[in-house]
């Protein structure tokens, strides 16, 4: 990355910081931090989410995002919607005005209109970085790789997946992920990310989880849902039970990926089994964190 793409990121982290902190510091809800930090990382083009996100074999941009609260343990989840700007916060008008959790494809962007939602043509998400990654995905397919192999051992592959997790001054915690999930996708495949327990979740009693990596495995080891259930079940601390799922579990089965956690004391994990993962907190009254790499 040039120094130049660097300091875009660090930007837009610290803007979406600078907008979750704005709202919580003004006494407002968790839900509203976590919306307002999470619609500046998808508007921005250097995450995999809204604008910027992955591409899919076809060619096409297919999102996912999922929010929960943990005061009561509502939920809502998106998930190959490919008209709206701002996956979360349909996520959101999920989890305050429906029954359900989880809503798919045209019936998710039915919803969003029925709930006066704007739509935006697809053309919105397209960013050239994302669709030469495509096609240097699909080359390495077309000498013998397989889908998945393509895919991990791209040379610029990265999850680039956005979450938030917030706690508000009620002691309310919320916890949310958008994502355009994996370059190359095909089938309508969905990953971790808008499913409740595997990339996200929240519960005040134990804490809130966004999670970020090959979402295969994330499902598949409830990742998000093992973290509250090591601390409720268990008496793990919060960086016990992120540390024990993303260095212990996930690595012995070949899970990439990472975590960003928080708990009702204030207290913050964010654990990852790659390279780097671009993270950031603010504490009321502290200066913000924002690192990329090494722990
Ligand atoms: N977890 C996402 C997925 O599997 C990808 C990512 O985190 O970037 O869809």
């Amino acid at each position: 990355m040039t120094k130049r793409v660097i300091a875009d990121i660090r930007a837009a982290m610290s803007q979406a910081i600078a907008a979750g902190e704005e709202v919580l510091s003004n006494g407002g809800t968790a839900t509203d931090a976590v919306e307002a930090t999470i619609h500046i990382l998808e508007d921005s083009p250097h995450f995999n989410a809204g604008k910027g996100a992955v591409f899919t074999h076809d060619g096409t941009n297919s999102l996912d995002a999922s929010f929960m609260t943990g005061h009561d343990r509502q939920a809502g989840a998106v998930a190959g919607v490919t008209n709206i700007k701002n996956p979360i916060s349909l996520a959101r008008a999920l989890h305050d005005h429906s029954e359900h959790v989880m809503l798919s494809g045209q019936g998710a962007e039915d919803f969003a209109l029925s709930r006066g939602m704007d739509t935006i043509s697809a053309d919105w998400f397209y960013t050239e970085g994302r669709y030469q990654s495509l096609q240097r995905v699909l080359e390495r397919e077309a000498e013998g790789h397989s889908s998945t192999g393509a895919i991990l051992n791209a040379p610029d592959r990265k999850y680039g997946t956005v979450g938030c997790v917030a706690l508000d001054q009620q002691g309310n915690i919320a916890a949310g992920t958008s994502t355009g999930g994996m370059t190359n996708k095909r089938y309508d495949r969905i990953g971790d990310s808008p499913v409740i327990g595997a990339g996200t979740f929240a519960d005040n009693a134990s804490c809130g989880v966004s999670c970020t990596g090959h979402g295969e495995y994330f499902i598949r080891w409830a990742v998000a849902h093992d973290v509250h259930a090591r601390m409720t079940y268990g008496g793990a601390s919060l960086e016990e039970a992120a540390n024990a799922v993303i260095h212990e579990v996930l690595p012995e089965v070949g899970g990439s990926g990472g975590l960003i956690a928080l708990d009702q004391a204030g207290n913050i994990s964010m654990p990852f089994n790659t390279p780097g993962m671009y993270r950031g907190y603010k504490r009321a009254g502290e200066e913000e964190y924002i690192e990329f790499y090494g722990e």
